[in-house]
């Protein structure tokens, strides 16, 4: 029509950014359609502001940080607000002979929690180390898992699709390892009932804790290998036959990510001056508490608390948090060696860990990993995570040792009140 005048809105950004967060307040916009052109940091500032109208809660501290939030916002948190803070301290010097930490580093342990008393209890396990000479500590790479579900038509179709993976191992292996050079095939273990047909396959992904690599392997070689050759559907590519974070025996008795061993000798001297204990107390606790306490409740973690230590060093170094669902399995020994001293040790089967990816590239989280010293190398793809893994161990390790010999001594509930939550 003529005459008429084309009107273009002009408006100001303050208006602009006043008027989305109107928007968002009233749920007329969502959180993740703010204009792609802000900066994630504006981003989260429109959401904490709109958030606050919407909820009432005044939103001081989740705005104040230092870490690289483009990276963040694209990488690990959806509709970013901010950041969580979570205290963390350091235990140490730990005193571990491994085959990546040799037994005369001093290695200082940061522990990110909110429970009182768990850095001090750890950091008494850590001197019951040190005075008796030092953990060991070994690991097995296991490796990570992923198991797709297929359906079949019946024992005939499920026999044939068996065979076809068996006899295709290698094609099935070179297509798996093709989108990353740190991805290795180790094993493709079947597993079939009824019409459903699972196939676990297990990776050593280096430095990676691998779960990302693992799915995006099984994907390609399912989509270009698998179904197309054989007619058999994937239904999911997790069948909960891999597992992952779910308590399971299958990964407690194949294992997951790394399997770790650590122990120690502790002597009547180390028993009664640091840990204020004795040999016969400790077994006793260990076999009525984490053996038949366990057994007769049904538990999968034959242990007193390896989840403290493995959340407050997961969320630590950037580790994914809900895999200490599976971490916490294992068992703690402690056995009489001679009248007055024992040889205590714990096994973690299932400990998915990384050195790269995920949260460990966050600004707080890799400065965690070079605490520890655990640094990458890409010519030695695997050897920082295993270091990791051997901290880890020794870790786990001490914060048992010293939460057994507090139950001996009955010092468990003292501690808490004097460093937790009876301390106002
Ligand atoms: P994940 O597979 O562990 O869930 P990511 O998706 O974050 O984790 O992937 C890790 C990424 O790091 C991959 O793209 C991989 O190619 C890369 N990478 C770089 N260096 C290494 C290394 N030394 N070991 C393993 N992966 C590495």
């Amino acid at each position: 029509m003529t005459g008429m005048v084309n009107v273009v809105r002009e408006i100001s950004p303050e208006t602009e950014r006043e008027e989305l967060i109107d928007a968002l307040a009233l749920g007329h916009l969502r959180f993740h359609q703010i204009p792609e052109h802000y900066p994630a940091r504006e981003k989260a500032a429109i959401r904490r502001e709109a958030l606050g109208r919407r909820t009432g809660a005044r939103l001081e501290h989740m705005g104040h940080y230092s870490l690289d939030d483009e990276r963040a916002a694209a990488q690990n948190c959806e509709n970013m607000i901010g950041v969580t803070q979570v205290p963390v301290g350091v235990i140490g010097p730990l005193r571990l002979h491994g085959e990546h930490v040799r037994g005369d580093e001093d290695v200082y342990v940061p522990l990110a929690t909110t429970e009182g008393a768990l850095l001090a209890s750890a950091n008494r396990g850590c001197r019951a180390l040190r005075d008796a000479g030092g953990a060991t500590v070994r690991v097995d790479n296991v490796g990570m898992t992923r198991a797709p579900v297929f359906r079949t038509s019946g024992i005939v179709q499920t026999r044939e699709l068996l065979r076809w993976i068996a006899d295709n191992e290698e094609e099935i292996r070179r297509r798996a390892e093709a989108g990353s050079r740190f991805l290795r095939l180790l094993e493709i273990k079947p597993q079939a009932i009824g019409t459903t047909v699972f196939l676990r396959f297990r990776f050593d992904a280096g430095d990676a804790m691998g779960m990302n690599m693992a799915t995006i392997a099984c994907d390609r070689v399912i989509r270009e290998l698998i179904e197309p050759e054989t007619g058999v559907e994937c239904v999911a590519l997790s069948g909960n036959y891999c597992v992952d974070k779910k308590p399971a025996a299958i990964n407690f008795i194949e294992g997951r990510g790394k399997r770790i061993f650590a122990e120690v000798v502790l002597d009547k001297h180390v028993l009664g001056k640091c840990l204020k204990t004795s040999a016969r107390s400790l077994v006793e606790v260990q076999y009525r508490k984490n053996l038949l306490g366990s057994a007769m409740a049904g538990s999968m973690g034959f242990n007193a608390h390896y989840a403290n230590m493995l959340a407050a060093f997961f969320l630590a170094t950037g580790q994914d948090v809900a895999q200490v669902v599976e971490g916490s399995l294992g068992i703690t020994c402690v056995e009489l060696r001679g009248p007055e001293s024992v040889v205590a040790s714990i096994y973690m089967p299932d400990v998915p860990l990384a050195a790269i990816g995920g949260g460990t590239g966050l600004a707080t989280q890799s400065e965690a990993l070079a605490i520890l010293g655990v640094e990458p190398d890409p010519e030695r793809p695997g050897a920082a995570v295993m270091r990791l893994a051997e901290i880890l161990g020794a870790t786990v390790l001490a914060g048992e040792l010293s939460l057994l010999a507090a139950l001996t001594s009955r010092d468990l509930a003292r501690a808490h009140e004097r460093l937790g939550r009876g301390r106002r």
